[in-house]
C-alpha cells in the first residue's frame, strides 16, 4: 500500500469509528506522527490534504518542519513528547500545541517562553493513566489540580489531557479514565488513541487520535 492509501484507510477508520460511537464526523482529528520519518515521507500526506502532525523530539523537528512549514502555512505541528526546560523556547517557537506539560518546572517554562515570545500555545497535560515509573505524565490524582494551577497561576491555556496507556493492557480502562479526569478539570479535548487502538480511542471520547505507523509504515 502506498502512503496516500494508508492514510485514507485511516481515515475511513475514523469515520467508521465515530459513526459506531454515534459522534459527529470530524469528532476525532487525525494528528499523524511523522517521527523518523523525512520530508520525502511527509511531503504526500501534506499532499493529500493532512495538515495536523505530531512530533516526539524538538530537534528532529527543527530539522524539516522549518522548511515543510514554510511551504504550506496552515500546518499544525503538535509536540506529543517529552520536553526539557532548556529545550522549550526551541518548542515554542516552532510547535503550535503541546501535548506533554506533566510537571511544575515545564510548565513554567513554557510559560515565560510563551510571554517572551509573544505565541501563547494550547497545551495537554500528560496523565499517567498507568502510573508506569519509565513513563512521562502526571499521577492522575494530581491532573485536575495541576491543570487549574496551569490555567490559574501560569495562564497557559489548557485544552485537555492527553495518555499514553501501557502498552500491554487493555486500553479501555484508560481511556476512561482520561476522559473522566478531563470532565472533572472542565476540559474539553482528548487526546488519546494511537495506531493500535485509535478506534476504541473513538469510542471512550478522543478528540484527537496520533497515528504513525499506520499511515508511514514501520518505524
Ligand atoms: C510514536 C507515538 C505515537 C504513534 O504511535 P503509532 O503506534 O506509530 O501510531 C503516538 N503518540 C505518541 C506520544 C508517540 O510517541
Amino acid at each position: 500500500m502506498t502512503i496516500e492509501a494508508r492514510l485514507s484507510d485511516v481515515r475511513a477508520k475514523i469515520a467508521a469509528a465515530e459513526k459506531a460511537a454515534r459522534r459527529p464526523g470530524g469528532a476525532a482529528t487525525l494528528v499523524a506522527v511523522s517521527k523518523t520519518f523525512g520530508a520525502e515521507e511527509i511531503r504526500p500526506v501534506i499532499a493529500a490534504g493532512q495538515r495536523v502532525f505530531g512530533e516526539n523530539r524538538v530537534q528532529e523537528s527543527q530539522g524539516k518542519w522549518p522548511a515543510l512549514k514554510a511551504e504550506h502555512d496552515d500546518i499544525e505541528l503538535h509536540l506529543i513528547g517529552p520536553l526539557q526546560s532548556n529545550k522549550a523556547a526551541d518548542a515554542v517557537a516552532l510547535f503550535d500545541v503541546i501535548e506533554t506539560v506533566d510537571r511544575e518546572k515545564i510548565a513554567r517554562a513554557l510559560a515565560a517562553e510563551m510571554k517572551a515570545q509573544g505565541r501563547s500555545l494550547p497545551v495537554y497535560v500528560q496523565v499517567n493513566t498507568g502510573l508506569e515509573p519509565q513513563k512521562a505524565g502526571i499521577a492522575p490524582e494530581d491532573a485536575v489540580s495541576f491543570a487549574g494551577f496551569c490555567k490559574r497561576e501560569l495562564c497557559l491555556d489548557v485544552i485537555g489531557f492527553m495518555c499514553i496507556p501501557p502498552a500491554e493492557e487493555n486500553p479501555g480502562p484508560h481511556f476512561a479514565l482520561l476522559a473522566k479526569l478531563a470532565k472533572e478539570a472542565g476540559l474539553e479535548k482528548l487526546s488519546m488513541g494511537m495506531s493500535g487502538d485509535f478506534e476504541t480511542a473513538i469510542a471512550f471520547g478522543a478528540t484527537s487520535v496520533r497515528v504513525g505507523s499506520a499511515i508511514f509504515g514501520a518505524r
